[in-house]
């Protein structure tokens, strides 16, 4: 099996005692990538340290929308600073291969003013770095949906952990955006989103962790992990009627494509 870990914050605390073991084991289940999200101006530098340093990962820069609220500049200014942080990643081992996360959460306090001008901003270095984006998207599909209409990022990009109707995820597969499976299937509860990756084109999907959030079900209060991305892969295979493999293979190369690696 070949594998591509889309969304990992591999960075984070949580991996920081056993984070190269973790590794090892996801190189022996066929992971040849991993990328890891940016989230907030301070993490890029340690971010890049770490991506840098090993074969196979890669990062993104972005600030989450949870993230937005501790933003103490403006939104040209944010621009700026990523296309800043980029060129810099360029003139070097250039392992930064998108712009993000960033994105939209109706279910934080950040004031939703505050979030929108800070993802167009993103949205705007996107484009002018020619880079992918990165979504996350809680519970605003509709705004985020318009901003990609208005600013039209040329790479696309994907929609990370993905969950919404068949309708929704053809939207974003229209504006050059991937759907990213994770944890979330894993439940049974999450009918809807079940049937919309049971149906949406192979050629669309993404798998990731999203570690070390997004436990799946039967795991829930563990710390998540990327070693765990095969379980995704099966559910999508049982969900569809075709092999492991097959949705492994088709995931890798959708990754490869957009993060162009
Ligand atoms: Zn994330």
């Amino acid at each position: 099996m070949t594998l591509i870990d889309s969304h990992c914050h591999f960075d984070f605390e949580a991996f920081a005692a056993d984070r190269h073991e973790v590794w090892q084991r996801c190189v022996a289940l066929g992971m040849q990538a991993m990328i890891i999200p940016g989230i907030s101006i301070p993490q890029w530098r340690s971010l890049f340290a770490l991506v840098n340093a090993q074969t196979g990962w890669y990062g993104a820069v972005g600030v989450h929308p949870w993230w937005v609220a501790e933003l103490a500049i403006e939104p040209a200014q944010l621009q700026r600073a990523i296309e800043e942080r980029v060129a810099r990643e360029r003139a070097g081992n250039n392992r930064c291969v998108a712009v993000g996360e960033c994105g939209l959460d109706a279910n934080i306090d950040a004031p939703m003013d505050a979030q929108l001008a800070a993802f167009e901003a993103q949205l705007r270095a996107a484009r002018s770095l020619d880079l992918p984006v990165i979504v996350h998207c809680v519970r605003a599909h509709n705004e985020v949906i318009r901003l990609l209409k208005s600013v039209r990022p040329p790479q696309g990009g994907v929609i990370h952990a993905f969950s919404g109707s068949r309708e929704t995820a053809d939207e974003y597969w229209k504006l050059g955006f991937y759907l990213g499976a994770g944890g979330t299937i894993t439940y049974p509860r999450a009918a809807k989103t079940r049937a919309t990756f049971t149906s949406v084109p192979l050629e669309s999907l993404l798998l990731e962790s999203d570690a070390p959030d997004m436990p799946h079900a039967g795991r829930q209060g563990e710390r998540n992990s990327p070693e765990y991305l095969p379980a995704v892969a099966e559910i999508l295979a049982g969900l569809r009627g075709i092999s492991v493999d097959e949705i492994a293979a088709q995931a890798t190369k959708n990754a490869r494509a957009l993060f162009n690696l």
